[in-house]
């Protein structure tokens, strides 16, 4: 008899995005001819850009000859995509990362997930609230979360985000062992300077708490104190784990591929008190279940850091930021308070008139045919908030806008 990990059983369904889905299918059905503008994606839209299909062709060439065959390779990731990622991402910005601290992957949702592969059951994890779902579920399964009671899961912290405290998440007044730190934020758009998030790191330090420092959403940076590593901040090596992904950065949401850097110097501990090196562990972790990303896709990486490359992959982020500028500036001219957008591919909008979530995206679905996703969704401390995003065409975000005029506050 084969038992199974009954924390599978306590998952709340993924009632969100089913949910909107099927608001949208009954509301097209009664209305088959309505313009609806989808608003709620939180996927890119943009074709990968040429130096990157280049790549893509040149590498595929290469797997048709014998001599330059590939087959296995490193499952941490091929030296050359390790170089670029050193380099460009760390060096450039005055980071020693060695390239045996990065790891190269299919994706930050499968890295912050299996993350949890190296760590104790019993750790206490905190979440900023609203959250990326995927560090809440993913401690379930694992059953750090405990149970579901009065949707809060209750051995979970929430450090609530929300307009009371500016989206500056507070440090727990309860002990804890890990904590997931999003920055640039899903789903509230927000980010921290340098000094708040180095009060993050010094707690980290002086208390031994490990940082997932999630930076997904790196790219979107535009304003100079945000930092696009956590390992900007002194001492951080000590204590965070950094997720990154070309997802979003260079549209390889479908092409897959991300990395997640564990530096040297991180402990975890044993019960008794015992330091081990989190990378050590780490990389047994991936190279036993992780074969590593096709040799095809790692060049398609290496070619978003060429100068042509990143310059191709920086407009289409460019392009991304202009429509989250038209909606922030749209939004906030109507008199509705909206934070992200300028950081960041994600608006999030303080419901007006005291509406919660889901009557906000009802009205905007009915009055105005726009999809967003309702902020509470992606926790408690969401409710009176909507998100939207910037991955749009120009000519939709414009067209959404002119009809968020028709807003009556
Ligand atoms: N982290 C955050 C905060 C995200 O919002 C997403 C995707 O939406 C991911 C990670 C997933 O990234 P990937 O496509 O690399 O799995």
């Amino acid at each position: 008899m084969a038992f199974i990990n009954e924390n599978y059983l306590k998952l709340q369904g993924s009632y969100l995005f089913s949910e909107i889905a099927r608001k949208v299918r009954e509301y097209k059905e009664d209305n088959p001819n309505a313009p609806i503008i989808r608003m709620g994606i939180g996927d890119v839209t943009k074709p990968l850009v040429p130096e990157v299909v280049k790549a893509m062709h040149l590498a595929v060439d290469e797997m048709a000859v014998a001599s330059s065959f590939r087959g296995y390779g490193p499952e941490q990731g091929y030296d050359f995509l390790l170089n670029a990622i050193v380099t460009n991402d760390y060096k450039k910005r005055g980071i020693e990362i060695g390239t045996d601290e990065v790891f190269v992957s299919d994706g930050a949702k499968s890295d912050t997930g299996n993350i949890g592969d190296i760590l104790g059951t019993d750790n206490i994890v905190a979440v900023t609230d609203p959250v990326y779902p995927v560090y809440v579920d993913t401690n379930v399964m694992a059953g750090r979360a405990g149970e579901f009671v009065n949707n809060l899961w209750n051995k979970l912290i929430y450090i609530p985000c929300t307009a009371e405290n500016n989206f500056i998440p507070e440090i727990p007044k309860q002990k804890f062992d890990i904590v997931y730190l999003c920055y640039p934020n899903n789903p509230t758009g927000t980010t921290l300077t340098k000094a708040q998030l180095k009060t993050w790191v010094d707690y980290a330090i002086e208390n031994k708490v490990l940082i997932m420092f999630d930076g997904a959403y790196e790219a979107f940076i535009t304003e100079d104190d945000v930092p696009h590593s956590i390992y900007e901040i002194e001492g951080a090596k000590q204590v965070a784990i950094e997720f990154r992904s070309f997802s979003k950065t260079a549209g390889f949401t479908g092409t897959r591929c991300a990395y997640t850097v564990v530096p040297k110097e991180l402990m975890g501990y044993t019960k008794t008190g015992e330091k081990v090196p989190l990378n050590k562990l780490w990389n047994r972790r991936h190279t036993t279940k992780f074969n590593g990303v096709p040799y095809v896709i790692q060049r398609a990486a290496e070619a978003c850091y060429s100068e042509q490359g990143s310059l191709e992959v920086k407009n289409v982020i460019s392009y991304y930021m202009k429509n989250a500028k038209i909606i922030k500036d749209g939004l906030e001219a109507q008199g509705l308070k909206v934070m992200g957008g300028v950081n960041s591919p994600y608006i999030w909008i303080k419901t007006p008139k005291g509406m919660n979530s889901w009557g906000f995206f009802d009205y905007l679905l009915k009055e105005l045919n726009i999809v967003g996703t309702p902020g509470v969704g992606f926790g408690p401390s969401g409710e009176g908030y909507l998100r939207l995003t910037s991955f749009n065409t120009l000519e939709n975000t414009i067209e959404a806008v002119e009809r968020l005029k028709k807003i009556s506050l």
